[in-house]
């Protein structure tokens, strides 16, 4: 049998292992930490099939500065980790630009376009009593100038 080891057991780890094992694969997840509680902890729980546009766009770029600096901003930053952040930083601002928003929006479609099929796959197996709502989603803007 073939063995997988995939390293990562966030929700994107768990779920391509669950797959594989599906297949007749023989995994075995990886973590350095407790799993399941990175980003995959504390998220906002939504399944969005819709999100392929990235974060990184060029418009972001520019309100940045005044989303730090409004109280009501959806932005906050602890000053001392400036520096620890840097490296990271860099590397989202480098993608920021039109070109990479656009590749990475085509790609994350053509894998979002699955993924509710996906869960379903996965939640016939389980018992999701009051776990999973099925309500959509509306977004509602208050300026008629939208972006782009
Ligand atoms: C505030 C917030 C809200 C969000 N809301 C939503 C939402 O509503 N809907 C949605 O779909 N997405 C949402 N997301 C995004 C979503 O949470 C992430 O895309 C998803 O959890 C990523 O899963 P992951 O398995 O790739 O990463 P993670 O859950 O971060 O797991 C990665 C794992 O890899 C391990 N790891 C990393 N490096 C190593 C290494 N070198 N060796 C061993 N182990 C390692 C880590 O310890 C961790 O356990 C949100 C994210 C944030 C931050």
């Amino acid at each position: 049998m073939l063995k997988v080891g995939i390293i990562g057991a966030g929700i994107q780890g768990v779920c391509n292992a669950l797959f594989l094992q599906k297949k007749g694969y023989q995994v075995i997840l990886f973590d350095r930490d407790e799993p399941g509680n990175a980003a995959s902890y504390g998220n906002a729980g939504h399944f969005s099939p819709y999100a392929s546009v990235p974060l990184n766009r060029p418009d972001i770029v520019s309100d940045v500065p005044s989303m730090l600096m409004s109280s009501r901003g959806p932005l906050a930053l602890k000053w001392n980790y400036v520096p620890k952040m840097i490296p990271w930083f860099s590397k989202f601002l480098l993608n920021c630009t039109n070109h990479k928003m656009m590749h990475t929006a085509k790609n994350m479609h053509q894998i979002l376009d699955q993924s509710l099929l996906a869960y379903d796959e996965l939640f016939e197996e389980i018992d999701l009593e009051g776990l999973v709502e099925n309500n959509g989603i509306l977004y509602v803007w208050n300026e008629k100038n939208l972006k782009k």
